[in-house]
Formats: structure tokens, C-alpha cells, sequence
């Protein structure tokens, strides 16, 4: 039987999975990322063979974190600071011999969330709430691009916020007031001093009316049908947590139809079963 390989290529964990044609998960594996690009290229080849299991790979899908030149495969992710141009598509194909697609670990997770959400949406925005915080925007089954395949940054749009120490509202990328300061678990330890789920009910409501505002501007520019909220801290605070935060884009939004709103279905696999969807043969997004 002839196998697709997907692989979440994260900051701290690297996870494979080999799946049949119709992207049901056979086997897997995973690691921690070491501090070395070779490091990591060894475990991801031993971990493609593991996972392979002897039959033939026909093509395979990644997700890693930005910048990155998706049409040619070339990464730089930010967190791992070994990796920078590498050519991974080119190296991968080489070494594997099938095709070999890669996309921000955002825009991943959305193909994921999309794929197999169990929805249809014509205009659908997935966002993950962990370290940091980006999201991807779907519309009719294509990833949105910016300018020269730029990709959308919505986790560093500045909103209105409230914060019981607004001092300590920094953001790593340098501007003020961005979103992902205040909702991200680095944002979150910075302000609350602790990592999310140590926080009171009153300082997740803080963190929800902040999601909010910035869940009510995405809601304004996009106008999508569905927004899906993943990752650590959003799974971490559940259901209160999203349903707080819709509440206060609902009251914003007065222009606009509200998108419904959800915590993604997938857990912490959405990436994986997004580069799964992406190694599957006659899907392109
Ligand atoms: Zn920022």
C-alpha cells in the first residue's frame, strides 16, 4: 500500500504520521526539536522511515513555522534559529523522490482544521492561540496570500485592550498594542507573571475581552462564516474561555454578521493533519 507522510515541524516538538489515500492516520512519531538543524533533519528522515514502514511514500506535506517561500520550499523558522534558507522542499524531494509541499504552521493548521472540521465554509479563518499567535483564512478552499505570498500577521494588529498591568504589554515583533501581547501564552507569562492555566477566572476574563476585540476587527475585515480557535491556551481555557471572547465580538460587531465560533476539533494535531491533507494527491490549497 502506498503511504502520505505528514510532519508538524514545530519549535519544541517535531511530529510524523503516515497516513492511507484517504489521510486516515496509520502510524506515527514524534521527538523534541533539538538546537541543531542536522540534529533535526536525522530525526525527521529516521522518523519517515519508521513511519513508512517499507511502503512507498507518495508524497508529503509539512507545516513549520514562518517566514518561509512556500512555492519553493525554503525555510527560516523563526524559533529555531539553526534553520535558516533552508531548502527543504528541494532536499526532501531529492532524498524521497515524491512530491513535498510546505506552508507557515498557521496556514497548515487551517488546511487541517478545514479538511476535516466536519463543516463546509467558503470563508473560514482558523486561529491558534499557543507561544505566539497567528491564523490562516480559507476562502473557497484556497489559502488567502498577501503581497509576494506574504503571509497575514493577525496576531499583530493593535486593538483596544484592557489590562491590570499594561506596562508589561510588549510584543516580540517590536510594534505597540499588538493582539498576540495580550491573548499568547509568551504574552500572557509577561503581563500575569505565570503561565495560563495558573490564571484566576478574572484574569482569563481579561485575556477573553482582548481575544474579543481582536476576534471583533477580524470578524469586520473578513466577514468569515466560521472562525475556529486551536492551540495550547485556547484549549487550555475551553469553552468559558471562547465563549467569553465571542460574547465580546458580538457586542463590537454591528455591520457585519457574527461567524459562528469554536475551539478547534483537532487538539493539538491540526498542523499534522493539515500537511497530511496537503501530501494527498489532487488537493491544493
Ligand atoms: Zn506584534
Amino acid at each position: 500500500m502506498a503511504v502520505f507522510v505528514g510532519l508538524d515541524i514545530g519549535g519544541t516538538k517535531i511530529m510524523v504520521a503516515a497516513a492511507d489515500h484517504e489521510g486516515n492516520i496509520l502510524r506515527r512519531a514524534r521527538t523534541d526539536t533539538s538546537t541543531s538543524l542536522e540534529a533535526d533533519l536525522a530525526n525527521i528522515n529516521s522518523m519517515i522511515v519508521e513511519v513508512a514502514a517499507a511502503e512507498e511514500i507518495m508524497g508529503m506535506g509539512a507545516a513549520i513555522g514562518g517566514p518561509l517561500d512556500w512555492e519553493n520550499g525554503i525555510v527560516s523558522p523563526l524559533h529555531q534559529p539553526d534553520w535558516r534558507n533552508v531548502p527543504l522542499k528541494a532536499m526532501m524531494e531529492e532524498k524521497w523522490g515524491c512530491p513535498f509541499h510546505v506552508d507557515v504552521d498557521t496556514n497548515v493548521a487551517a488546511i487541517g482544521e478545514y479538511r476535516w472540521g466536519g463543516f463546509f465554509a467558503g470563508r473560514f479563518l482558523y486561529l491558534t492561540l499557543s507561544t505566539g499567535m497567528g491564523g490562516g483564512f480559507l476562502t473557497d478552499g484556497k489559502i488567502y496570500r498577501g503581497q509576494g505570498g506574504a503571509h497575514p500577521e493577525v496576531g499583530h494588529q493593535s486593538i483596544h485592550f484592557r489590562c491590570s498591568n499594561p506596562t508589561q504589554v510588549q510584543c516580540e515583533c517590536g510594534a505597540p498594542d499588538c493582539l498576540e501581547a495580550l491573548v499568547s501564552g509568551n504574552g500572557i507569562r509577561r503581563i500575569y507573571g505565570k503561565s495560563a492555566e495558573m490564571l484566576s477566572p478574572e484574569e482569563w476574563e481579561e485575556v477573553a475581552y482582548n481575544l474579543g476585540q481582536g476576534l471583533r476587527n477580524m470578524a469586520t475585515f473578513y466577514a468569515p462564516d466560521i472562525i475556529r480557535i486551536g492551540g495550547g491556551v485556547a484549549l487550555g481555557g475551553g469553552e468559558n474561555f471562547i465563549g467569553a471572547a465571542k460574547a465580546v465580538m458580538e457586542e463590537g460587531l454591528k455591520l457585519v454578521p457574527a461567524p459562528h465560533v469554536a475551539l478547534s476539533g483537532l487538539g493539538y494535531d491540526t498542523a499534522l493533519r493539515g500537511a497530511i491533507a496537503m501530501a494527498l494527491p489532487h488537493e491544493n490549497y
